[in-house]
Parts: structure tokens; C-alpha cells; sequence
């Protein structure tokens, strides 16, 4: 069973669109134990439409198209299939309904060219757009099967996942399944966490594993193919064992959307603890990342950007005098930041960034230089770190290591 997905539309070759529906399609169809083979991209021009799809369906049993369903002229995807296929197109009375009762609704004046969206294959199967008007079509020929999708993504994805996932499932049944598993890690380079698990990527055919390197993460996809769920959960259960004999004290989480920054926010708010923040060279990006987590209220309430000496000793009421023996990128810096922040704010936990964010030295010391303190009711730490490359990788790895010490 091989798939591919045509996105139509010229917005995205133009680069204005992102092709997300490709990467959403993928995984979906991955989930059905459908493999995809191709993603390739056509503008809104039929004769191109025309000749990928005669490509298309040689070389695959299902061809997912999205895209190019809407009311106007350059919206073509439809017409361009039904002339491949020989199918006649008409209207899908449901669709139809659907379409009149919207516009009593918005009180406007139906046009004709609106009717071009309930337009269907004759022997076909209409998709119900719940988020919008254009119908989805699934068509199988005697060699292929096409699915016509809409562009946007929120009416694509409910379509999918209310309609086409079933029609699928149904039309071609007992796919062997893909199943997937996102081990999360921070702390160790994408080199070196792939030379130290070289052997095991190397000879691991099933599950196989995809290292993918973010900045400051790596993030390794385990993959494997299964007839059953158990057994391929049992399969994923002993790579990812053996994964972590090897760099398990690098590995913080599972999953494609579990940043280390909602770790650290969950781990917080089960030990019911709160967390507050002084920043000098990551400037608020520590507290802004923090609140990127929904629920971040519960155990954030408030913090300091002091980037100034002068407002570390407003702001913080940080001694004049222990700035000028100690200079603000110091260990002595550092601590009376998060002391003092942890104080004022009544926090469990308060962390500090000084250093040097770059490019330029500061107190003679190299761009890069940073110590990160934290403050708890046992007492207060500072740790030097030498981050390299520019000023917003300093700033960034600064916050991420910053996260790595609350998760400690
Ligand atoms: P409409 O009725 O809105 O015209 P349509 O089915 O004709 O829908 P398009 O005109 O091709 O779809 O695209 C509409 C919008 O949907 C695009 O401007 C873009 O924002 C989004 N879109 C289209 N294709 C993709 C894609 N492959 N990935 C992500 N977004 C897309
Ligand atoms: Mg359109």
C-alpha cells in the first residue's frame, strides 16, 4: 500500500504557505499502517496538476490531494482529477444544503460559483466539510484511489479525522500499523548521542531510530511496524531500555510537544511549588518561555528583568558594594539575584542569569560566560556555564540549562 500527497496551490511554491497538511497527512496515514512514498507540491495550473497526477497514479495506490476546492476559478484540483478518473462531477445534495442554509444563516446572497463546492464525482463519496463549505471527495478507480481534501487546515483536519480516517480504514483494512515514540533529551549534542547509540542505530531495522537535532535538544523518533498494538509497544519498550542504558541521564521526556519547559511547569505544580526569576543577559526569555506552558500561573506569579547594574541594586536591593568587588558576571552576582528575588516574591524556587550574552566582552570576560543561580530553602548555588555561538544561542541555552536545574 504506497501513498502520496499533492498539495495543491502556488502559495505554497511562492514559500507564503508552510505545507503543514503534508506533515499532518503523513502521520495520519502513518497511523493507518498506510506508507507514504511522496509529498510533492503543484501550483493552481492544470496541465501541471494533470501531469503529476498521471506520475502519481502509476506509481501509487492512494493519492491524497489537498487543496484547490474552494468556489473560485484557480481552485482546480476538482476538475483536474474528475477529467483524469472520467468521472462526471455533480452536485451533492447534502453539501447543497448545507451550502443554502449558511448563507440564510450570514444573510448573503448565494453566487454561483459557490456551487463549484458541492461539486462531487458522480461515483463517488462525498466528505462532509464541518468548518467550512467546500465538499471532500474519496474516488476509486480500478487501479487508484484518490481523496480530495481542502487547503485550509481547519477544514482539512476535521474532515480527515471525522471522515477520511474511517473511509480508509474501512476501504483498506489490516494495514500493518506504524507506531511511534519521541524519547526527549537535553544536555548532550546530536553527534555525540548518535555515536554513542551508533551500534544500536545502526542494526535496529524495527523499531528504527530517527535522531533529530533542535537547539540545545536532540529528540530520537522510534518507529516500528506492527500487526498488533502490544507487541509493537513491547518492541518500542525494549529500544527505548536500551537507548537509555546508553544516554538515559540525558533523557528528560517523551512526545513531539513536550518541551522542557512543560516538564519543568508539571513537575512543579505536582511538588505544589512556585517559581520566580531574576534575568539579567536572557532579559524576561527565561520567564517568557515559562509562560509559554499553559498553566504556568499556577506556579509563576512574577519576576525581575534587571539588565542594568543599576536596577539589580533597585529592583533587587542587590549590596552596591558586592558589585563592585565582584562585577555583575559572578558567582556572587548570581546568588544575591536569586536570593533576593526569592525573598521579595515569597517563591520555592527563584533562578538568576548574568553573564555575557555576546558578541562583545564584558569585565573581561568572553561572550558566553554565564552563571545561573538558584535559590531554594536549602540555599543558594551558582553554576558557570561557557555557552558558544551568538547572542540569541547564549540566551536560549542560558534559559534551557536554567530549566535543566529546576528539573534536577
Ligand atoms: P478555499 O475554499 O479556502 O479556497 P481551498 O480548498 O480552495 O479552500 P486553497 O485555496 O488551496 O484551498 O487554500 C486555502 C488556504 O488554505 C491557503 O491560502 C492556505 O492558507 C491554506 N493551505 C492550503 N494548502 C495548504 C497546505 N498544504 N498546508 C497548509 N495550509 C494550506
Ligand atoms: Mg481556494
Amino acid at each position: 500500500m504506497k501513498a502520496e500527497i499533492i498539495a495543491v496551490g502556488t502559495e505554497i511554491l511562492l514559500g507564503q504557505v508552510v505545507n503543514t497538511n503534508a506533515t499532518f497527512l503523513s502521520e495520519e496515514l502513518a497511523d493507518l499502517g498506510i506508507e507514504v512514498y511522496y509529498h510533492s507540491v503543484v501550483g493552481d495550473n492544470p496541465a501541471r496538476l494533470e501531469s503529476l497526477l498521471k506520475i502519481a497514479d502509476r506509481r501509487s495506490d492512494l493519492v491524497v490531494l489537498c487543496g484547490g476546492l474552494g468556489p473560485t476559478t484557480d481552485d482546480l484540483t476538482k476538475d483536474v482529477v474528475a477529467a483524469h478518473v472520467g468521472q462526471r462531477l455533480v452536485e451533492d445534495s447534502n453539501g447543497r444544503k448545507e451550502l443554502e442554509a449558511f448563507f440564510t444563516r450570514a444573510k448573503r446572497e448565494m453566487t454561483e460559483n459557490n456551487l463549484r463546492q458541492v461539486l462531487v464525482f458522480e461515483d463517488g463519496i462525498a466528505l462532509p466539510n464541518e468548518t467550512g463549505l467546500a465538499v471532500g471527495i474519496f474516488y476509486q478507480s480500478p487501479t487508484t484511489a484518490f481523496l480530495l481534501l481542502p487547503g485550509p487546515p481547519s477544514e482539512l483536519r476535521p474532515m480527515f479525522l471525522h471522515h477520511g480516517k474511517a473511509l480508509l480504514q474501512e476501504k483498506f483494512p489490516q494495514q500493518e500499523q506504524l507506531i511511534s515514540r519521541v524519547l526527549r533529551f537535553y544536555g548532550i549534542g546530536e553527534s555525540k548521542l548518535v555515536t554513542q547509540l551508533a551500534a544500536l542505530i545502526q542494526k535496529q531495522t524495527n523499531p528504527t531510530i530517527a535522531p533529530y537535532a533542535k537547539p540545545n535538544e536532540v529528540t530520537l523518533r522510534l518507529t516500528v511496524k506492527t500487526d498488533d498494538e502490544k507487541s509493537g509497544q513491547k518492541l518500542l519498550d525494549e529500544t527505548e531500555a536500551k537507548i537509555k542504558e546508553e544516554v538515559g541521564e540525558y533523557f528528560y521526556g517523551y512526545g513531539e510537544e513536550n518541551s522542557l519547559e512543560a516538564v519543568v511547569v508539571k513537575l512543579l505544580q505536582e511538588k505544589d511549588c512556585s517559581v520566580t526569576a531574576a534575568e539579567s543577559l536572557t532579559a524576561g526569555l527565561f520567564q517568557g518561555t515559562l509562560a509559554n506552558v499553559s498553566g504556568a500561573s499556577e506556579i509563576f506569579s512574577g519576576g525581575f528583568v534587571t539588565y542594568a547594574k543599576e536596577q539589580k541594586e533597585k529592583l533587587l536591593q542587590i549590596d552596591p558594594a558586592l558589585l563592585a568587588e565582584n562585577g555583575v558576571v559572578s558567582e556572587a552576582c548570581a546568588k544575591a539575584m536569586a536570593q533576593n528575588a526569592r525573598a521579595i516574591v515569597g517563591a520555592d524556587y527563584a533562578l538568576s542569569f548574568t553573564g555575557v550574552a555576546g558578541p562583545n566582552e564584558l569585565e573581561g570576560q568572553p561572550a558566553g560566560t554565564v552563571w545561573i543561580g538558584l535559590a531554594s530553602e536549602k540555599g543558594v548555588v551558582a553554576h558557570l556555564y561557557h555557552f558558544t555561538r551568538d547572542r540569541s544561542y547564549v540566551r536560549h541555552s542560558a534559559v534551557m540549562a536554567g530549566l535543566d536545574l529546576l528539573r534536577r
